[in-house]
């Protein structure tokens, strides 16, 4: 990230950090200008928030959630966290403490709600149960609860750390797979929908793990420190080292194929085609029970049949 002796290009102080994708350097105040000009650059080109809207953040206790919550709060919005105890071994009560510890420095509210309350079973109680991918199954859970709480607590926005990486990632991905329908649905906003869906934005979209990795270094951010000892069956870090090996050798390949993607795309994606409501929760489905309240029928139908595993 650093060589000795590097000056800032905006300011020619010592600088500390490097981005080859921009051919630039920068001190850590300039950093912060450039960061919080890319993220406010993406939320007004994609109309994610008006000026001084509140937010919740979805808070997972890592650099990008984390550096999301402080740019947002710089930026003037009223941002509350949001953190989904997850429950799977010591990664999770360090992601926990670190959510916490960045609420008090910012001095912003964190709700905290545990997922075995949510969903009445705990992530892994529900991979056992419909036999599928660990990290598939506590994604779709994620994603499901943190609307759903979302909506709860009456707040119109949701946010997420999602960056450029995981963009990239997924639609190298999906380019690979030839899923047109996802690659369609590749914007960084997603409209509400109906009374079942919040809006939900990724206002990091415009910067790469490496940008948001310095910014966190350089405020000392909190940062859960591990990894997720569950994680099993996730392909995406595969897509990601090949963009990662393909920066490295072409500074500017994620900024190119994501934000050139955006600019050729049509506009946001259409909203879903009006399906119906799930008939156990309401949630907005194309089948007549949502995939969550599916593997969740599942799981406590295995429980009466496996008692003692538990
Ligand atoms: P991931 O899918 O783990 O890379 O996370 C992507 C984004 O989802 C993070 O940047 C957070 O905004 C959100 N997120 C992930 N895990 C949690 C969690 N346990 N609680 C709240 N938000 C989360
Ligand atoms: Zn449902």
């Amino acid at each position: 990230m650093t060589d000795p002796g590097m000056k800032c290009t905006r300011c020619k102080a010592p600088a500390r950090f490097r981005f080859p994708q921009h051919n630039a350097r920068f001190c850590d105040a300039c950093l912060d200008l450039v960061i919080h000009r890319q993220v406010d650059k993406a939320i007004r080109r994609f109309q994610m928030l008006e000026p001084g809207q509140p937010v919740l953040v979805a808070i997972s206790g890592g650099k990008d959630s984390l550096a999301l919550w402080r740019i947002l709060c710089e930026l003037g919005y009223p941002a509350q966290g949001l953190h989904l105890r997850l429950e799977l071994g010591p990664f999770s009560e360090a992601s926990l403490e670190a959510s916490q510890a960045m609420a008090r420095l910012l001095g912003r509210p964190l709700h905290v709600r545990r997922l075995a309350d949510l969903a009445g079973a705990t992530v892994q109680e529900v991979v056992w149960a419909n036999k599928r991918e660990f990290c598939a199954v506590c994604g779709s859970l994620k994603r499901y609860y943190l609307n759903r709480v979302c909506l709860e607590m009456g707040l119109p926005v949701l946010a997420t750390g999602h960056h450029l990486d995981d963009e990239t990632g997924r639609m190298l991905g999906n380019l690979l797979h030839g899923r047109q329908d996802h690659l369609d649905r590749t914007w960084p906003v997603l409209d509400a929908w109906q009374d079942g869906f919040v809006k939900k934005i990724k206002p990091l979209c415009r910067l790469g793990g490496d940008e948001i990795l310095a910014y966190a270094t350089a405020h000392q951010l909190p940062v859960a420190q591990g990894s997720c000892s569950g994680a099993k069956g996730a392909t995406l870090p595969y897509y990601q080292e090949a963009m990662r090996y393909l920066e490295s050798k072409m500074p500017g390949t994620k900024r190119d194929l994501y934000l050139g993607f955006l600019r050729r795309a049509a506009g946001p994606p259409a909203p879903p085609s009006p399906g119906a409501a799930c008939q156990v929760c309401g949630h907005p489905t194309h089948v007549g029970t949502c995939t969550v309240c599916r593997m969740l029928e599942r799981t406590r139908a295995w429980r009466g049949r496996a008692p003692r595993r538990r």
